[in-house]
């Protein structure tokens, strides 16, 4: 990855870290969960509309290092409207590129492109995938209506 590509990746992480979207708890919230990177420090809930197999609504609220903030940010505005299927589906994908194990194919990623970076921090990889896995979850608790799950990636 070139330097400019870097810069512009951290713009947009320093932007969504600092005015995160869907910051709030969608109203009609069937499904929640609490995330916790004892790590980092990153905490949030990631609150979830389900209807049928699709996200219908998503918001998360809580506090953790831009990375966390911007990836719970970012998140949010993905999966919105994504049935469950094809969640898991690019989950699995930006999984490995944070990971380290696969290359970002930008065309699945799309705005998630921009922590590609990440696979390079391997202390920033939970503060990246906690939104993503609270947000499973959420979802996951909705199948037994057990609305009070608690994660921790350790
Ligand atoms: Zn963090």
């Amino acid at each position: 990855m070139n330097a400019d590509l870097r810069d512009l990746y951290q713009e947009v992480i320093l932007d969504h870290a600092k005015a995160p979207r869907n910051f709030r708890f969608p109203e009609g919230a069937n499904c929640s969960a609490e995330g916790d990177n004892p790590l980092c420090g990153d905490n949030l809930t990631v609150k979830v509309v389900l209807e049928g197999d699709t996200v219908v609504d998503i918001g998360f609220q809580g506090s953790g290092c831009a990375i966390s903030q911007a990836a719970a940010s970012t998140m949010t505005q993905v999966v919105k409207g994504m049935k469950r299927q094809a969640i898991d589906t690019l989950f699995s994908h930006y999984h490995d590129v944070v990971m380290g194990k696969a290359e970002a194919d930008d065309d699945v990623l799309g705005k998630l492109a921009v922590f590609a970076g990440v696979c390079d921090f391997p202390m920033r990889v939970k503060c990246a995938t906690l939104a993503w896995h609270t947000m499973q979850h959420a979802i996951r608790g909705c199948d037994n209506s057990d609305t009070d799950n608690m994660v921790t990636t350790e």
